[in-house]
């Protein structure tokens, strides 16, 4: 007998790697095998994709709704009895208080489908404009970087096979070597055609060690940085005149702004010398095609629009976006990151990445919806400041795909606003940290036993296909949420016809609601991806013939009005928190290789937790000796909203003045307990990367 092979892609990060998946053949789960045809990994995975069918596995997974009984415990119920409680405990609420009322939160691993259903659900079934997701504390500030300058925001607008043929990448805050393993390549293959990595982070990461030059300024001033590069790009007459002229508009108050950084006060602010900024400046600008490439670092700042904007103004004053091989470009994390935030489940967003407060958007939209478009709500609060008003204004909260008691800045208020709440419903695959404070969750499919689509980091949309069977007792998301809009109808309204089950079905008016959108998926079909290695959008419906999609974006014009790109003139300005005699260290966090995000699924891979099984608190051995704490000890760290505990982990790759915590796990090593909730002003993105600390050495126990 032959065996069946699916080709789909694994569940976790932005890459989408590609991979088969076979029946295993005890009969339990699939196994994963290479899937060299697709040319983004040509068969390479991380530990992480390669085991991921161990979450698929019972006893690690939930397979049985679950609700609170009278004595407080979640106990297991009958889907029917569940999906009751949940439409009781939304709708109730609803009713009594206003559709305002009832928050959804989403997340960034959701498929397209559910993400567009998600987004829908929210505005039609509920009524509430109180609706965000987790991409928000990802790329956000990325996002509005992106709309600002180049008037749409795709995060790669170009292939990552481009990567090796350019001359140069700066690639800031990322480390793909942990995050993404399977990409590094590109950027080796870069130095191999002789190209140069250069690397800016606070600390010397295994991406860093593959770099020509490594930046390493302190957390929160990389804003600073960019200036001073601009500035000497400027004093050493290496603008692109022609470029600035022709594609570009608002360069002198840029530039003006750039001439008040001089490298002297940059490397003051920094910490990077002024030889180490010429050196990048050289090796940027000599080469004919050059890139810059932000991830969280940036991103994740309470400035982090101003940080990402002015790095891209550095890649407008030399030439380089919108050119072959070149140009800006966002290493989006989450799965479905990308097209999580194009269809709907960002607070201020419409499908097709339309704008919530275009009135022709919301014509558009309500049309495919069936809807009145006076009764679609505004925008929402963005995920913070939703999560924030849990337990006051938010009475009821619908949470799928997300953990925020792991995940949030600031977690254990946002974990008491979260238990705060009247009513909790969360849609999971496994008993995370937030569905244990449920009401009630509901247990859901997942990527090998569902179909969908993803969009990748590239702007790529792939198709996920089922491999397996879902086991007895779960249902997938789309499923749920019909089941509750059949709950929620008011007068006899048949609000479940509006919500389909069969992915295909949603993405087929996923492509209508798209259609005519700066991200236009029109012109994709479930049998397209089905045949091609994916499809770039945007990618209209274009008779006679398919559109072929769009890998490279702005080679003739940007998405703005008149076709150029926007300087956005920027200055430094200090984190939200900056370190004093109370708390005199700075604090930053990030990912390691062997876990994913707020660690709900990667935790409970045996592998993983062998590679990585707990939290730790990098620092410098000056640090470590001024504390008095050895390798391996308990070291506490404590920020103004709370106190967490991990052993210590000394290298000289990090700055003296910075320790580094990983923020996958909860309990007393949550980092995110320490983490700061300023917002960025635009993207509303949180500042994860900086904020003040003091350490304490703590007795082993
Ligand atoms: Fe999965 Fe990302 Fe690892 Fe690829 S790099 S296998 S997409 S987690």
């Amino acid at each position: 007998m032959r065996e069946t092979v699916t080709p789909t892609h694994c569940p976790y990060c932005a890459l989408q790697c590609g991979m088969n998946l076979t029946p295993a053949p005890d009969g339990r789960g699939v196994v994963v095998s290479e899937r060299t045809e697709f040319p983004v990994n040509r068969g390479a995975l991380c530990g992480k994709g390669r085991t991921a069918p161990a979450v698929l596995a019972a006893g690690v997974r939930l397979t049985s709704p679950l609700v609170r009984d009278e004595g407080g415990a979640l106990v297991p119920a009958s889907w029917e009895e569940a999906l009751g409680r949940v439409g009781r405990g939304l709708g109730g609420i609803r009713d009594t208080y206003g559709a305002d009322a009832v928050g959804v939160f989403g997340g960034g691993g959701l498929t397209n489908e559910k993400a567009y259903a998600l987004g829908k659900f929210a505005r039609v079934a509920l009524g509430t404009s109180q609706i965000d997701y987790n991409g928000r504390f990802c790329m956000s500030s990325a996002a509005a970087a992106g709309n600002l300058a180049f008037g749409l925001d795709r995060g790669l607008p170009f292939p990552l096979e481009d990567i090796p043929r350019t001359g140069c990448v700066i690639l800031v805050g990322s480390n793909p070597a942990e995050t993404m393993p399977p990409s590094l390549r590109y950027f080796t293959e870069l130095r191999e055609n002789g190209g140069t990595l250069i690397v800016v982070d606070p600390r010397r990461t295994k991406t860093a060690e593959h770099a020509d030059l490594h930046l390493a300024p302190r957390p929160g001033t990389d804003l600073a940085l960019a200036l001073g590069l601009l500035h000497l790009v400027v004093a050493e007459g290496r603008t692109d005149e022609a470029y600035i002229r022709e594609r570009t508009g608002g360069w002198e108050e840029t530039r003006a702004a750039a001439m008040a950084h001089w490298p002297e006060y940059v490397e003051r602010i920094t910490g990077v010398p002024v030889p180490q900024l010429r050196e990048a400046v050289r090796l940027f600008c000599e080469p004919e095609a050059a890139m810059v490439l932000t991830a969280r670092g940036p991103e994740q700042q309470s400035k982090g629009t101003d940080t990402v904007g002015a790095w891209i103004n550095l890649c407008l004053a030399t030439g380089r976006a919108g050119r072959p091989l070149s140009g800006y470009g966002c290493l989006t994390g989450q799965g479905n990151g990308q097209g999580g935030r194009e269809h709907g489940q960002k607070a201020d967003q419409l499908p097709g990445y339309r704008k919530l407060t275009d009135p022709a958007a919301r014509a558009h939209v309500a049309g495919v919806w069936g809807v009145d478009p006076d009764t679609l709500p505004g925008p929402g609060r963005s995920a913070y400041e939703l999560l924030d008003a849990l337990g006051t204004d938010i009475r009821a909260l619908l949470l799928m795909g997300s953990n925020p008691v792991v995940s949030a800045p600031r977690a254990a208020h946002i974990e008491g606003r979260i238990r705060s709440l009247d009513f909790l419903a969360v849609c999971d695959v496994v008993l995370s940290e937030t569905a244990a404070l449920a009401d009630v969750v509901l247990p859901v499919t997942q990527w090998a036993e569902e179909t969908g689509t993803t969009t990748s980091l590239e702007g790529r949309v792939l198709l996920r296909r089922r491999a397996i069977t879902p086991p007895e007792g779960v249902r997938s998301d789309l499923e749920v949420m019909h089941e509750l809009a059949a709950r929620l109808g008011r007068d006899g309204e048949n609000l479940e016809k509006k919500f389909p089950t069969d992915p295909e079905e949603v993405f087929e008016e996923l492509r209508r609601a798209s259609a005519g959108g700066p991200a236009d998926y029109s012109g994709i079909t479930y049998r397209r991806l089905a045949e091609e290695s994916g499809v770039f959008w945007p990618c209209p419906v274009d008779a006679p013939g398919p559109h072929p999609g769009t890998p490279r974006l702005f080679l003739d014009r940007f998405a703005t009005g008149d076709g150029r790109a926007r300087f956005v003139p920027v200055s430094h300005r200090a984190a939200a928190e900056e370190p004093d005699e109370a708390y005199p260290v700075l604090l930053t966090t990030g990912r390691v290789v062997a876990q994913y995000q707020s660690g709900a699924q990667t935790r409970r891979v045996d592998e993983l937790n062998a590679a990585a099984p707990g939290p730790f608190v990098e620092l410098h051995p000056r640090l470590a000796e001024r504390l008095g704490v050895a390798e391996g000890e308990p070291v506490a760290v404590v920020s103004r909203r709370g106190r967490a505990v991990a052993p210590a982990r000394i290298t000289t790759a990090i700055r003296p003045d910075t320790v580094f915590m990983p923020f996958h796990w909860a309990g007393e090593g949550r980092a995110n307990t320490l983490t700061n909730p300023a917002l960025d002003p635009t993207s509303r993105m949180p500042e994860f990367k900086a904020c003040a600390v003091r350490l304490e050495a703590v007795e082993a126990g």
